[in-house]
C-alpha cells in the first residue's frame, strides 16, 4: 500500500514505523493507551483551505457529526469554518469552541423545542426541515431561515446515507417546499435561501450536478410563484473519501469548484441572481485526517484458511462495517516496511460474530502486542461509537506543530458507572 494514499499528509515510516506529525504510532499507543484516534492537524488545515481554494467565496460550514470535538472546531474556526449542526448536544460542542451567530447553520428533522430555542439563541440560521419548524421556529423567535427540499435525486451511495431522493425522512417535497417559503414570510421569518443534501460519501460528480440544476429550476419558480429568490444556497455536505488503494480520488477543491461552476451555470441559465453558495463539509474534512491505533491481543487460527486478529476495540469505535459494510485496510505500525505474509481477518473484543473491521487484511503475520493502523477513520467512526459491552470509548490525540495533543481523554469504567444511579 502507498502510505499517502490513505494515510494523513504528514504520515512517514521512520525506522520501520509509522510516524504521524512527527511522532511515532508507537510512542502515542505507550502513552495514550489504545485503541487511540490520531488526528492529523496538517491534514485538517490543507483539506480546509483547498475547500477555500475551490469556492472561494463560499461559506463553509464543519458538519460536526461526523466528529464532535472541541479542539478541532477551533482549528477549523481559525481557518475560517462554521459549523452545521443538528442537535443540542452539537450546538454545545460549537458554542464551546467560540462559535455564534452567522458561524452557525442549525438542522435536524426532528429538532425538539428547546433545541430551537437554543439555536435561536445562538443566533444560528435555522434549517426548515418540516411544516411545524415554521410556527415553533417562529414561536422560538427564529429570524432568518433556510428552507430544506428534498429534489428527488438518488445518489450513488450507500441507501443509509442518501439524503435527496424522493420519499426521504429530510426535508420537504418540492410543492410542500415552495408553500413553506409562503408561510414562513407570513410568519414574519426571513427566508434566506434553500438548503439541501444530496447524501453522504459521494464519489463522483454526478448526483451533486443534478441536485444544483434541478435546485436552479426550483429557484426559477420560486420567483415565478412567489415573487422570491434565494440569497443563500446551501447544498449541504457530502464529498466522499477513500478508505481503499483502489477508490476514485475526488479532491475537496475539485469538488468545491466544482459545485461553485455548476451554480454559477445554473443559477445564470434561469436568469436568477447568483446566491452565495454554502458548504457544509464532514466526513472530507476529518476522514482522511484520522486513523485508529488498535493493539493486536488473540492471533486464533480458526481454520485452515482464517486466522482471526483480535483488536482491543471493533464495532464501539468503529460500527461502519456493520452499518454499511464498510471496509478497511490496515497496517503494523510499528513492523511498517515487512511485506504481508499472508490475509487475516481483524476483529474487535465485542460478543457479536459480526464484529469485523477487515475481512482480509493483507499483512505480516501478526503477534500479540503490535499496533494495527486503519486509515480514513476520522469521520463517523468515535462520532458514532458505542459503549457496547460495556466498553469505554477510545482517546483521540491531534499532532501537529511539534505537539501532541489529547483532544478527547480516554473514557474510563467508572465513567460508565457514573451513569447508574
Ligand atoms: N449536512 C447535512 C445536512 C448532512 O445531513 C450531512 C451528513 O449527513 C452533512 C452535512 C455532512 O455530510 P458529509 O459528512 O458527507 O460531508
Amino acid at each position: 500500500m502507498n502510505l499517502h494514499d490513505l494515510f494523513p499528509d504528514t504520515a512517514r515510516v521512520q525506522e520501520g514505523e509509522l510516524v504521524v506529525g512527527g511522532f511515532p504510532v508507537s510512542a502515542l499507543a505507550d502513552e495514550l493507551g489504545t485503541p487511540l484516534v490520531v488526528y492529523c492537524e496538517q491534514t485538517l488545515r490543507e483539506r480546509a483551505r483547498a475547500f477555500r481554494r475551490g469556492a472561494p467565496h463560499a461559506l463553509l460550514f464543519y458538519s460536526v457529526k461526523a466528529f464532535p470535538n472541541v479542539a478541532i472546531l477551533r482549528l477549523l474556526a481559525e481557518e475560517g469554518l462554521g459549523a452545521e449542526v443538528s442537535t443540542l448536544g452539537e450546538l454545545a460542542f460549537a458554542r464551546q469552541a467560540g462559535l455564534l451567530g452567522d458561524r452557525l447553520v442549525l438542522d435536524g428533522n426532528n429538532k425538539a423545542d428547546e433545541e430551537l430555542a437554543a439555536g435561536v439563541e445562538a443566533g444560528c440560521l435555522i434549517v426548515v426541515d418540516a411544516v411545524d419548524d415554521l410556527e415553533r421556529g417562529a414561536a422560538a423567535g427564529a429570524q432568518r431561515v433556510l428552507v430544506r427540499v428534498t429534489p428527488g435525486i438518488d445518489a450513488d451511495t450507500h441507501v443509509a446515507i442518501a439524503t435527496g431522493h424522493a420519499g426521504s425522512k429530510f426535508g420537504l417535497p418540492p410543492e410542500q417546499a415552495m408553500a413553506a417559503i409562503g408561510q414562513a414570510r407570513e410568519l414574519g421569518l426571513q427566508v434566506v435561501g434553500l438548503h439541501v443534501h444530496t447524501g453522504s460519501q459521494l464519489l463522483d460528480l454526478g448526483a451533486e450536478r443534478m441536485t444544483i440544476d434541478w435546485l436552479a429550476g426550483f429557484a426559477a419558480e420560486c420567483r415565478a410563484e412567489l415573487g422570491w429568490v434565494p440569497e443563500l444556497v446551501d447544498v449541504g455536505g457530502g464529498l466522499g473519501i477513500r478508505y481503499l488503494p483502489d477508490d476514485p480520488v475526488l479532491p475537496p477543491e475539485t469538488f468545491a469548484r466544482a459545485v461553485a461552476d455548476r451554480l454559477a451555470r445554473a443559477w445564470t441559465l434561469h436568469g436568477l441572481p447568483l446566491p452565495t453558495l454554502a458548504l457544509e463539509p464532514g466526513r472530507s474534512l476529518v476522514g482522511p485526517a484520522g486513523l485508529t491505533v488498535y493493539r493486536v491481543g488473540v492471533v486464533k487460527q480458526a481454520s485452515d484458511t482464517l486466522t482471526y486478529v483480535a483488536v482491543d476495540g471493533g464495532m464501539s469505535d468503529n460500527p461502519r462495517p456493520q452499518l454499511y459494510g464498510a471496509r478497511y485496510v490496515a497496517l503494523l505500525a510499528n513492523r511498517a516496511e515487512e511485506a504481508p505474509t499472508g490475509t487475516y481477518a481483524v476483529c474487535g473484543k465485542h460478543c457479536e460474530s459480526g464484529d469485523v473491521l477487515i475481512e482480509r487484511a493483507s499483512l505480516p503475520h501478526p503477534r500479540r502486542g503490535d499496533l494495527l493502523a486503519v486509515p480514513s477513520t476520522g469521520a463517523y467512526t468515535l462520532a458514532m461509537g458505542s459503549n457496547y459491552n460495556a466498553v469505554p470509548r477510545p482517546a483521540a490525540v491531534l499532532v501537529g506543530a511539534g505537539k501532541a495533543r489529547l483532544i478527547r481523554r480516554r473514557e474510563t469504567v467508572a465513567d460508565l458507572l457514573a451513569f447508574e444511579p
